[in-house]
């Protein structure tokens, strides 16, 4: 049985409790943050952290802890959870208030709830996907306009994993105004003529942190980088494609929307960049 962290308690995941009334609950209000563990240590702490204050201030929402008690809470929960590969998930909504109401409560009476707790993914570095690379379908873009903040907003994205597993393919890349923004819950690239191409940040995707870490490798590799907005046509006819995420770090992309890319298997600089990453963000882990 799992640790488990809620407002300031650590407690066994049966044991604990938010009410009926939080508005993550009721209403999505509440944001989230991922955070891979590899060898025990968290990987890119700083981006997540720095990532969730960004969130919390677009939607005016006090955090209840400091970035150096949200770490010890991290690495507590690893270590009472003895995880040596998985994810810790953190989500913290705007509270619970007395009665449901659309108005935001005052912070002063409602403080924010924090919930967190570990995943335990034993194979989560030497994943056997990777080797494969994944399938994706295209599908419309249905999500609000601030994609950029990381809420617990998470239906579309559900929606869209469903219709790729009803399709028999691994995930979906969302379509808007006829250019990708990014897959359901990673970024999207692709690669031409060994450059890499990916959406640029805006609020129409969310600002990964896999992404910042993996464009930082691939310029010091002398790799060439293109942030740019591409159609599912140019993907089809791209030598590769990948996606990356704090859980799947980078993932190659064999086919879309049943066009197989290249000769159908792992691209070269998408298996390249996972290991720059992981060997990388291992070194800096936490
Ligand atoms: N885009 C979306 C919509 C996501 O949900 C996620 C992760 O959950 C990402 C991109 C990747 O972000 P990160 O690399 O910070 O995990």
């Amino acid at each position: 049985m799992r640790i488990v962290y809620v407002n300031g308690e650590y407690l066994p995941e049966n044991e604990a409790k938010i009410s009926i009334f939080d508005r993550g609950f009721l209403m999505a209000d509440g944001v989230y943050e991922v955070t891979s563990v590899l060898d025990g240590k968290l990987i890119d702490f700083a981006g997540h952290a720095t990532r969730l204050e960004r969130s919390l201030g677009e939607l005016e929402m006090a955090n209840p802890v400091s970035q150096d008690e949200l770490l010890t809470i991290h690495r507590e929960l690893v270590e009472r959870n003895g995880i040596d590969q998985g994810m810790i998930y953190l989500q913290i909504t705007r509270g619970a208030p007395a009665d449901r109401d659309f108005a935001f409560p005052d912070p002063d009476e409602t403080p924010s709830s924090i919930v967190l707790f570990t995943q335990n993914k034993p194979n989560l570095a030497d994943n056997p996907v990777a080797k494969k690379g994944i399938k994706v379908i295209s599908i419309d873009d249905l999500r609000w306009g601030r994609r950029d903040i990381k809420t617990v907003q998470l239906l579309y994205p559900s929606m869209g994993k469903m219709m790729a597993k009803k399709a028999g393919v691994d995930d979906a890349w969302l379509v808007e105004d006829g250019f990708v923004t990014e897959g359901t819950s990673n970024n999207a690239y692709i690669v031409k003529d060994g450059k890499i191409i990916t959406r640029e940040r805006s609020h129409d995707i969310l600002h990964g942190i896999t992404r910042a870490a993996v464009l930082r490798f691939a310029a010091e590799a002398q790799m060439q980088v293109e942030e740019r907005n591409f159609t599912v046509v140019e993907a089809q006819a791209a030598d590769e494609a990948f996606i990356t995420s704090a859980s799947t770090f980078v993932m190659p992309v064999i086919e879309i929307d049943g066009a197989e890319l290249g000769d159908g298997t792992p691209g070269p600089v998408a298996v390249r960049l996972r290991e720059i990453y992981l060997e990388e963000s291992r070194k800096a882990a936490v």
